[in-house]
């Protein structure tokens, strides 16, 4: 039956995949057709009836095709987030707002002034475009960036703690994320490890017994995704401060989240600030660009302008170094907070964590109609929801979610059929409900929700 098969060329002079032909790459054709042939193949291997055969050749132009609108689909592609946690490092971090966004079309499209000195016509620093306003927010004598702040923290380490000791305190040696180990970054930046105190407490006494002439830094971990409670012992910023400067250390703290706002005056707990780190005199500090500050991606690091230069020097940095999409973005988001009256109204990230819980009930109500008009069953419960990407772990944030139920889908179908489809629902699950937390949802989420429970029970 192989002879029944249609050969590449003749293939190739079909109607249809002739006039594709015109636009895509010749061997990427003839791979998605010997694809379809070797399909074929397999089938005659496994005895398909003559008659099914031909019935597959007279359909081989529209798999063809077929296969191709599957190839060419997007990768990367927006998602409803109705899981209630803000910064979902899984689902894309913090989001930024549409100026925010427009605001690097331009910068896209466009030459810029990325690394040229205008008024000098020479070459000028990448990082000078944003430096101004990074100090200006948080006080820092200078600033730079770069990819991530795994990357920011190993970057300092590598400049100052290099075939030196570095010593940090035993409840600071934490993971986050799976992947960024203290312990690992320290180790592959080239230092030393040196722990002190204990899980629960380090008093100051523990440093000063630690500190030898190899001492190269202080690290201070912000344990930003966990929280060691009862008879807990820490030593306070502006002592260690004293402490380093006594033996002439440098004071590093790798601060995590990096918020610029007093949370509290929503209602949530103290997170250590930026302001507060770098006005305690610690000498550099590092925190991410995504998670708090409500940004993109990037490791922030500030601090005395002496440090900050040896980094700029340091050859990691260029491998670290970020793109024009990234300093527009941080331009942008360190002008909301440098201009703004109230930032918290204007980063989505810190609105969703401070978002008026009546508006949450507002949406919840809103959504629970659309979908009982569907016909599925549903209930509004008081619930919390997260802040994620490791920050106020143990902050529960009050909200009101949806719980949906059907007679004929489960929780686990609801929840497997909406993340498949083409503009993705992802909830979560929760004692053997489907729940929506409405927290997190973007402008025309609800409809795009009711859309997803629409199709789901099509399918
Ligand atoms: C999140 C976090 C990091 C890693 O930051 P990324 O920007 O994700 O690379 C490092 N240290 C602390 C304390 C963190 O919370």
């Amino acid at each position: 039956m192989y002879n029944r098969i249609p050969k590449m060329d003749d293939i190739l002079k079909y109607e249809k995949v002739a006039k594709i032909a015109e636009e895509f790459d010749t061997d990427y054709l003839k791979s998605v057709i010997n694809e379809c042939l070797n399909d074929l193949r397999g089938d005659i291997k496994n005895r398909i009836s003559e008659q099914d055969l031909m019935e597959k050749i007279s359909n081989l132009e529209s798999e063809i095709l077929n296969k191709i609108s599957i190839n060419k689909r997007d990768r990367l592609i927006p998602v409803v987030n109705a899981t209630g946690t803000v910064i979902h490092t899984n689902l894309g971090r913090s989001l930024i707002n549409k100026e925010m966004s427009e605001s690097i079309d331009k910068i896209l499209l466009c030459y810029s002034n990325l690394e040229y000195n205008l008024e000098t016509g020479k070459r000028g620093l990448r990082y000078s475009n944003i430096e101004e306003l990074i100090t200006a927010v948080t006080g820092a004598e200078s600033a730079m960036v770069v990819n991530n702040n795994a990357a920011a923290v190993m970057l300092v380490l590598s400049e100052f703690a290099k075939g030196k000791e570095a010593i940090i305190s035993r409840g600071e040696l934490i993971e986050i994320g799976g992947s960024f180990r203290i312990p690992e970054v320290m180790k592959l930046s080239g230092c030393e490890l040196v722990e002190v105190g204990t899980t629960n407490k380090t008093h100051i006494f523990d440093y000063q017994n630690a500190i030898t002439e190899n001492t190269g830094v202080i690290l201070k971990v912000h344990t930003s995704n966990y929280k060691v409670v009862g008879f807990t012992v820490g030593v306070s910023s502006d002592e260690l401060k004293k402490v380093a400067d006594d033996n002439n250390i440098i004071l590093i703290e790798d601060l995590g989240s990096g918020v610029l706002v007093n949370l509290e005056e929503y209602g949530i707990a103290h997170e250590p600030t930026v302001q507060e780190s770098i006005k305690s005199g610690i000498d550099i500090v590092t925190f991410s660009g995504d998670k708090l500050l409500g940004g993109p991606q990037a490791g922030i690091i500030i601090g005395k302008k002496e440090y900050i230069d040896r980094l700029r020097k340091n050859q990691l940095t260029r491998a670290l170094r970020v793109d024009k999409i990234t300093i527009k973005l941080l331009e942008e988001v360190f002008k909301v907070y440098y201009f703004e009256k109230e930032p918290a109204k204007v980063i989505p990230t810190l609105k969703m964590i401070t978002l008026d819980e009546n508006e949450i009930l507002c949406r919840a109500t809103k959504l629970s109609e659309k979908l009982n008009i569907l016909g599925y069953s549903t209930e509004i419960m008081e619930d919390y929801s997260e802040v994620g990407g490791g920050s106020l772990p143990t902050e529960e944030l009050k909200t009101h979610v949806v719980c949906v139920k059907d007679d004929k889908l489960s929780e686990n179908e609801i929840d497997y059929k909406l993340r498949h489809l083409s503009y993705p629902v992802v909830g979560r699950i929760h004692e053997g409900n489907y729940i929506l937390d409405p927290r997190t949802f973007v402008e025309g989420d609800i409809s795009r929700i009711v859309l997803a429970f629409k199709e789901i029970k099509e399918i």
